[in-house]
Parts: C-alpha cells; sequence; structure tokens
C-alpha cells in the first residue's frame, strides 16, 4: 500500500503516535493536512468535503481509539480510503459479449479519445490476443476520421472507413455488421467529442449506445483536468451507464485528483491509465498505487 505523505503529514503523523490516544483535535489537525492536499491535488471541493468526513467518521470510530500507534493508524485509514474511493486495487476490461465484443468511448474533444482507442486495439491485441476493428463515429471532423486511421494502423489493427456524410448511428450498423462477418473480437468505436458538454453531443453519443450495446463504455478523461472534471463526468454519466473510465495524461505533473472526482461522481471504475502520447502507454489503472500519488 502506497505511503507517500508530504513532510508536514508525516511530522504530524510522528506528533500523534507520540500520544496516548487518538483524540478530536488532533484527528482535526491532520484531516486539515488532508484535505490540502488534496485540494492541491485538484480534487474537486465537493468530493474533498465527502472524503474528509468519511476519513473522520472512521478515525474516531473503533479502528483507531485504543490502537497503539494512533498516527499509522489514521494513515492507513487515509489510504485505504483513498484506495476505497478510486475503486480498490485493479479493474480489468469486461469483454464477455458475444463477439464482437463493442467498446465506446465516450469524451470531451481533447481528452485522447482517438489515440486512447488505438492504444487499447494495441493493448487488446498484444496482451488479449484479439482481432480488433475501429470505427470512428465523428462526422465533423475530416481529420479525426483520417487520425484514427493512422494509429489505428500504427497499432496493427484494422480500421473501418466512415465519411463525414454519414449518420453516426448508419456507421456504427456498418462496422458492427462488418465485424460480425469477418469474426472481429472487438469492436472499438471512437465519437465525436465537443470543446465542451452539449445537448446535440449527448443525444448522438445515447443514440449510438443503444444501437451498439456496448459491453463497456469507457469515459475518457483529461487527468490534468481540474475542479471541471466533475461536471464533465457528471454530464456524461447522466446521459451513459458508463462501465469504467480512462484517466489520460497521467505522465504530466499533475497529481492525477481527477481520479476521486470522476470514480465518486460516476460511481465507474477506473480501468485504464494512459502514461504517454505512444501507443504503448496504456496501463491497468491501480487504485493503491495511485493513492500515494494524489497525496504527493
Ligand atoms: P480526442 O480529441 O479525445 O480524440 O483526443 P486525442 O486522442 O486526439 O488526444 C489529444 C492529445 O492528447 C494528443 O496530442 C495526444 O497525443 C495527447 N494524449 C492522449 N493521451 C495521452 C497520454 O496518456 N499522455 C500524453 N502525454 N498525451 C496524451
Amino acid at each position: 500500500m502506497a505511503s507517500a505523505l508530504t513532510d508536514k503529514l508525516s511530522r504530524l503523523v510522528k506528533h500523534i503516535s507520540g500520544q496516548a490516544r487518538i483524540t478530536e483535535s488532533n484527528v482535526a489537525d491532520m484531516l486539515r493536512e488532508v484535505r490540502m492536499a488534496l485540494l492541491e491535488a485538484d480534487v474537486a471541493l465537493p468530493v474533498v468535503r465527502d472524503f474528509i468526513a468519511r476519513v473522520k467518521e472512521k478515525a474516531l470510530g473503533q479502528e483507531v481509539i485504543g490502537s497503539l500507534q494512533p498516527g499509522q493508524a489514521l494513515v492507513a485509514i487515509v489510504n485505504q480510503e483513498l484506495a476505497a474511493t478510486m475503486g480498490e486495487g485493479v479493474s480489468d476490461l469486461n469483454l464477455a459479449a458475444q463477439p464482437p465484443a463493442v467498446i465506446l468511448m465516450a469524451g470531451l474533444q481533447g481528452a485522447g479519445k482517438t489515440t486512447t482507442t488505438a492504444k487499447l486495439a494495441r493493448w487488446l491485441i498484444n496482451q488479449r490476443k484479439k482481432k480488433v476493428l475501429t470505427v470512428s463515429g465523428d462526422v465533423y471532423r475530416p481529420a479525426a476520421i483520417e487520425q484514427l486511421k493512422t494509429v489505428t494502423a500504427q497499432a496493427g489493427a484494422e480500421w473501418f472507413p466512415s465519411t463525414p456524410d454519414q449518420k453516426p448511428a448508419d456507421i456504427a450498423r456498418a462496422a458492427l455488421d462488418y465485424a460480425r462477418k469477418h469474426y472481429f473480437d472487438v469492436l472499438l468505436v471512437d465519437t465525436a467529442g465537443r470543446l465542451a458538454i452539449d445537448e446535440a453531443l449527448m443525444a448522438e453519443i445515447k443514440d449510438l449506445h443503444s444501437v451498439l450495446n456496448p459491453v463497456e463504455t469507457l469515459f475518457v478523461v483529461d487527468a490534468m483536468q481540474g475542479q471541471d472534471a466533475i461536471n464533465t463526468a457528471k454530464a456524461f454519466s447522466d446521459a451513459l451507464p458508463l462501465t469504467g473510465i480512462v484517466l489520460t495524461k497521467l505522465d504530466g505533473d499533475s497529481r492525477g485528483g481527477a481520479a476521486l472526482s470522476v470514480r465518486q461522481i460516476t460511481g465507474a471504475p477506473i480501468k485504464f491509465a494512459g502514461t504517454s502520447e505512444k501507443l504503448d502507454g496504456l496501463e491497468l489503472f491501480d487504485a493503491n498505487r495511485h493513492a500515494g500519488r494524489v497525496l504527493g
């Protein structure tokens, strides 16, 4: 279990450890530091509040009172709660469907959907020995369709053509039909993003969802997104039954606090982390490991 703590936090822990028992006031001191660390990591404010309330309840409960090392017990509770909030351990991709298993990619423009689609294609080929087809439903940006074509070729998967004059739902039906006829195991469907949430975008992706009946609906979100992550996540989660989250750009400076926000708002497990611009920069997300990073 990761326990990378800020210096301040460690000092507080030592201080508390020297005391006979946990009191309301030394818990409050420590939680103030945890709260600061979470806000610095850009975890959304309401999520921080809930988190602190849960830790406080646990800390003042049975588990810590009477503990021989109350400081360590507190740190353990903070880490456990962080990992639990982010989904506990590793959560694998679900491919349990009559082939082709359809994976629908959702998210804002720039979140990393197209890149992640290709990374996932590569991951499925290499790690799961699957035959993978990709298709783009982004009829607004011909460049996005071309981008998917290019990266799909790099990933060693097959790309199904689509054009801007088609309706996304028709593209989806044609790709699904092709995938069935040619015995693909997985169909990855990239979708149009917008710079911000809008009704038309949501209606379109809902329509795609009902046509495709995907086994996985993955919400792709940029880890560098701060407080805004919560609004985006809520909009997508209200529109679609999300089955997982991909947190991209974790190779950046961000402490990845968006993981907590997005996980709490959607209730969906974080399945993958994007760790570079390259096609091999995709890993199964490990909540326990990520807990340490968020605390800083
Ligand atoms: P889309 O609009 O959601 O399809 O986003 P793109 O896939 O086009 O990605 C937007 C930008 O983010 C591109 O420059 C990608 O190379 C970059 N990107 C995507 N994922 C990652 C990642 O995990 N790490 C880094 N460093 N860059 C990424």
